[in-house]
Order: structure tokens, then sequence, then C-alpha cells
């Protein structure tokens, strides 16, 4: 899914992913047309509606703060944060490589739901404030609400399947018990499937009796946690699979690429007709200039094919991603998913080299299996 980016904080990037926009309405049409008018009847919509604003920018100013604590601690034992996606079901701080230590593990973990703890704390404590000090009571509404909600998430982030903060505290602890990193991952992969089943359960048995919604959110937070919970753990497989590779090691060498100045009708019938592949690096007189694609082919207007030539249509060699030789494939993972035709061009010094493609990393993945299961 895409996004945007919404700024940095602390060094950190932001970005708000368009799933987003739905739990931000629902939550701000839950506070402001349900939770607030029948706590506190009589008001003005506009008045409700402020609060619900209030309330839900100052929910997600939690969460933000939520992924902070994990980013900043992080940071402070060596692990390099990416930056934070605020989506659907909350945040995620994304790291390039995991915990090395059981200890790291359990403090960049356990720091999250301590960070709602406190932040509820601090609501709780401006809602008695303002009741005390005779503020008026939406105030005091709103803020007894966010500490109530941040109370919650401190909770359900405990439970202990991952890919929740429980989840990850426990990997730490079976981690530093058993001293296999991978047989860790594996029992908190299982504790997150099973998580996610139970939540399914729940909502369904809500949803059959009578509470739709509530229901079908448990029910979504359920398959989210336990596909998440799955996919965490072949990832974590990869990781491991892959540490020590170099770039240079899975590349595919001396690519065919095509000059710039051919045009559609040449490259159609030469590279994508008769060739191997469907994506080929453009190269001009400066060396690389950038990727043509099928499907970029495939967007011109075919009567313009003969006018029109690669270098036209290909994505510029500065959006396309690159790798160095000598890079650990461990750095490059996750790059595949924004990677056009799924393939990354290995340059060095202005240089192609190489290209990795998704493919050529399963088909290596699939291997080191097979080997390792012998
Ligand atoms: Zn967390």
């Amino acid at each position: 899914m895409g996004g945007f980016r919404l700024g940095s904080v602390l060094g950190f990037e932001i970005r708000i992913d368009y799933s987003w926009f739905i739990i931000f309405f629902l939550i701000l049409w839950t506070f402001s047309f349900g939770v607030f008018p029948a706590v506190l009847p009589d008001l003005d919509a506009a008045v409700y509606f402020a609060m619900g604003l209030t309330g839900t920018l100052l929910f997600f100013a939690s969460l933000l703060a939520h992924e902070l604590s994990h980013s900043v601690v992080a940071r402070r034992r060596d692990i390099p944060v990416e930056g934070i996606t605020l989506f659907v079901f909350g945040g995620m701080a994304h790291t390039r490589m995991e915990a090395e230590s059981p200890g790291d593990e359990f403090v960049i973990a356990g720091v999250g739901p301590l960070a709602s703890l406190g932040i509820a704390v601090l609501f709780g404590a401006i809602g008695i404030l303002a009741g005390a000090a005779g503020w008026p009571l939406p105030i005091a509404v709103v803020a007894q609400y966010l500490a109530f909600v941040n109370l919650a998430l401190a909770v359900f982030n405990l439970l202990p399947g991952f890919p929740l903060d429980g989840g990850r505290l426990f990997r730490a602890a079976a981690w530093k018990y058993t001293g296999s990193l991978r047989k860790a991952t594996r029992w908190a992969s299982n504790g997150g499937k099973v998580l996610g089943y139970v939540l399914i359960a729940l909502g369904l048995l809500q949803f059959f009796g009578g509470a739709l919604l509530g229901g079908l959110w448990f029910v979504f937070i359920g398959w989210f946690v336990r596909t998440v919970a799955q996919a965490g753990f072949r990832q974590h497989v990869l990781r491991e699979s892959l540490e020590g590779v170099k770039v240079k090691d899975l590349m595919a060498p001396e690519p065919v690429a095509v000059p710039g100045d051919t045009n559609l009708d040449e490259f159609v019938q030469q590279f994508i007709m008769d060739g191997r592949h469907r994506a080929y690096p453009v190269v001009g007189d400066q060396g690389v200039t950038g990727l043509v694609t099928l499907d970029r082919v495939r967007k011109a207007p075919r009567d313009e094919w003969s006018q029109r030539t690669v270098a036209d249509i290909m994505k510029p060699r500065d959006d396309v991603e690159v790798a160095s030789p000598d890079q650990p494939m461990t750095e490059i993972l996750d790059r595949f998913g924004g990677a056009e035709g799924g393939r990354i061009l290995v340059i060095q010094d202005g240089e192609l080299l190489g290209i990795i493609t998704r493919s050529d990393l399963s088909r290596w993945i699939e291997r080191s299996e097979m080997l390792e299961s012998s």
C-alpha cells in the first residue's frame, strides 16, 4: 500500500500509510457520534466533533510516541531505525536489522508498553487536574478517554505473541533461556498465531452476539496478528540464511543491457520477445541511465512505439534501486518490494556489474533450504 511522508521527529522519518485513514475516520466517528455524546449528553454537535478530533489526533500522537520510544532505544543500542509508519493497525518502526542480544531485544520491546503506560498516567493526571480546577467538562472527558485508550494499548501490546511487544519480550526471554534465536522466534511466532486465532474467535463470538463493528475489528486484528506472526518467522529464517552472503554472491553478472536510443519496436522484438527477461537496464555513453520494463512499454500507445525510445519511457537511474557488490544481502532484502520489476541493479563506480531479481533470491533460498534439510 502507498503512503506519504509526514515529516521527521528526532531524526526519524514519519510516514502515513493510506490505510491509516480508515482507522482515523473510524475512531473520529466513534468518538464524535458514539462515545462522547453518550458520556456527556445535550451538547452541541460541534463540541462533540471538536472533542472527537482532538481525541483522535492525540490518540495518534500517543501511538507515535509509543513507536518513537522503540526507535530511540533501538538507536541507542546501535540498531539503525529507518523510520516509522502509521497504518491501519497502529504504528511500526522499521529497523534494518534485528537485535543482536536478548537483552537489547528485551529493552527495545519493553519500552513501548511502558511509554503507553506513562502516557496513560499523564492523561489520567490531566483528567483529574481538569476536574479539580473546574475546567470545561469536555477537556476532562477527552483526557480520561485518552488515559483509558493508552492503558488498553499498553495491555494489548503485552500479549505474548509476535509481532506484539509482548511477543518480542517473550522471544527475548526464550532466546536467553534456549540460546537459540531461531527456536525463540518460532515459539514467539506460534504464540502470535495462537493469539491471532483467539482474537478471531472472540471477534466472531462478539459479532454473532450482536456487537457487529467491535466483533469485526477483533477479527481483522486477529487476522493481522496471525499473518504477521507467520511472515515474521519466514522473514527471520530468510535473514538468518542470508547471513554473510554478499550482493555479488547472488547477482547475475554481466547483465544484458539496452542502449537508450533503441526504439520501442526494436526493444520489444529483440529484448522482450527474443530475450529472456521482462526488464532490462538501459545504458548510454555515461553508463547506466535507467531501467525499462515490459509494463512500461505496455503503457506507451502502440502507434508511438516506432518513434519513442527506451530512454523516453524508462525509470531514470536516480529512482532505480541500486546496490553495491560488497553490500550484505540482508541490507537490501526489504528493497525488492519497492524495486520496479523486482530488480536491483548492482553498480560500482558507475559501472553495471550485475542484476539481482526477486526470483534469484527465492531460488537461492529454496536451494539453501534443500541443502539444510538433507
Ligand atoms: Zn510497540
